[in-house]
C-alpha cells in the first residue's frame, strides 16, 4: 500500500503552498522527536547502517533547517548519488554502509533556490523528479489549483456531495483519471477567481541542477494517480515526460518516481521498455543496500522543517516503524 502522504509530515503531495492558497496544516517539526531517547533507537540505528535510506523531500521551505539536516547527514551517513545507486545495482555490489540518497519530488523552484546552494556547499549529490508538463510554465500543481478553486466557489458534479474541504484531495485522487480531469475543468469554469501562477523550473534550470550534481528524473507529464489511469494514459504520461526530458537534457533520464508514491505494475513495464534503471516509491521505509527490485526502491518521507531530533528517528527507521505499528498494530 502506498504510504498515505496525508499522514506523514505533510498533508500535500507537492511542495510549499503559495501564501494565497488554502493553508495546509504545517508539519509538526518535532512530532515523535522524543523517540530519539527510546531505548530501541540504538538498535534501529545499527540496523539502519546496513540499509539504504532514500530521502523524499518536496520543496525546501526552511533552508536553515535543511542545512542542519545535511550537516547531520554528513556526520551520520554516507551521501550517495543516483549514479552510485545505478552502479551498485549493475555491478551487484551493495552500497557502502549508511548510504543516503536525497531526492525531491515535484521539484518546485525552491529545489533550485534553496536546496541547491545548501547541497553544493556541502558537495552532496541529489536527484529531482519533475512534472514535465509544468516545466517552463507558471502553472500551479493541480492539487493546489483544485484547493484554491474549491475555496473560491468552484463547483463540480463529482464533488457535489458534502465533504470536508480537507478531504478534497483524497476525493480527487480516488476518481478515475478522466473524472479527475473533468472535475478540475468544472472547478476552473465555475470558480470566481483564477488561481495565482506558480513559477516553475525552466529547461535551463534542469540543466543547471544537473551540472551541480542534482540528477533529473521522470515524474510523469501531469502527476495523475497512475492506478486510476487506463493503460494508454499510463504509457503516455511516462513516455511523454521521457521525450521532453530527453530533449531538454540531451540524454534520456534513467530514474522515475511514482506520482503519489504507489507502485504501479503497468508503469513498471513501460519503464523497462524505455531502459529505466531506478524507480522510487513513497512507502516510508528503508531498503536493502543492494536494491532487490530496482524499479521499486523504498523512500523515507522527510520535510525541510523536520527537527534534527525527529530527522534522526526517521533516518534510523524507528519513526516509520512506529507509524506502521500505529496503523497496523497486529502487523502487516
Ligand atoms: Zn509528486
Amino acid at each position: 500500500m502506498p504510504y498515505p502522504e496525508s499522514t506523514t509530515v505533510s498533508t500535500r503531495p507537492g511542495g510549499p503552498s503559495p501564501a494565497v492558497l488554502p493553508a495546509a496544516p504545517q508539519p509538526e517539526r518535532d512530532r515523535g522527536g522524543w523517540l530519539r531517547f527510546s531505548p530501541v533507537q540504538p538498535f534501529f540505528r545499527a540496523r539502519a547502517a546496513q540499509r539504504l535510506a532514500v530521502l523524499a523531500y518536496h520543496g525546501v521551505t526552511d533552508p536553515r533547517s535543511f542545512g542542519a539536516q545535511l550537516d547531520r547527514l554528513r556526520r551520520l551517513a554516507t551521501p550517495v548519488s543516483l549514479q552510485a545507486v545505478e552502479r551498485a545495482i549493475s555491478e551487484g555490489r551493495p552500497l557502502p554502509p549508511r548510504s543516503v540518497l536525497i531526492t525531491f519530488d515535484d521539484a518546485d523552484r525552491t529545489v533550485l533556490t534553496h536546496a541547491l546552494p545548501a547541497l553544493a556547499a556541502r558537495r552532496i549529490p541529489a536527484a529531482a523528479f519533475v512534472i514535465a508538463e509544468l516545466i517552463g510554465t507558471d502553472r500551479p500543481f493541480w492539487w493546489h489549483e483544485a484547493a484554491f478553486l474549491a475555496q473560491h466557489g468552484g463547483q463540480a458534479r463529482s464533488l457535489s456531495t458534502s465533504g470536508r474541504p480537507d478531504q478534497l484531495l483524497a476525493r480527487l485522487k480516488a476518481l478515475p483519471d478522466p473524472d479527475r480531469r473533468r472535475t478540475l475543468h468544472e472547478l476552473r469554469v465555475s470558480a470566481r477567481r483564477r488561481p495565482p501562477g506558480q513559477e516553475q523550473l525552466a529547461p535551463e534550470d534542469l540543466r543547471a541542477l544537473r551540472a551541480a550534481k542534482v540528477a533529473i528524473g521522470n515524474h510523469t507529464m501531469g502527476h495523475p494517480c497512475l492506478s486510476r489511469c487506463d493503460d494508454a494514459t499510463v504509457a503516455a504520461e511516462i513516455v511523454g515526460a521521457h521525450r521532453s526530458l530527453t530533449q531538454w537534457l540531451g540524454e534520456p533520464p534513467t530514474a522515475f518516481a511514482y506520482p503519489n508514491g504507489g507502485y504501479e505494475p503497468r508503469a513498471d513495464s513501460v519503464l523497462r521498455g524505455l531502459g529505466y534503471r531506478l524507480g522510487f516509491l513513497s512507502d516510508h521505509r528503508l531498503g536493502p543496500r543492494l536494491p532487490v527490485h530496482p524499479l521499486r526502491i523504498s523512500r523515507l518521507q522527510v520535510d525541510s522543517t523536520t527537527s534534527t531530533r525527529r530527522f534522526d528517528t526517521i533516518l534510523s527507521g524507528l519513526e516509520p516503524a512506529v507509524q506502521r505499528w500505529r496503523r497496523h498494530p497486529d502487523g502487516e
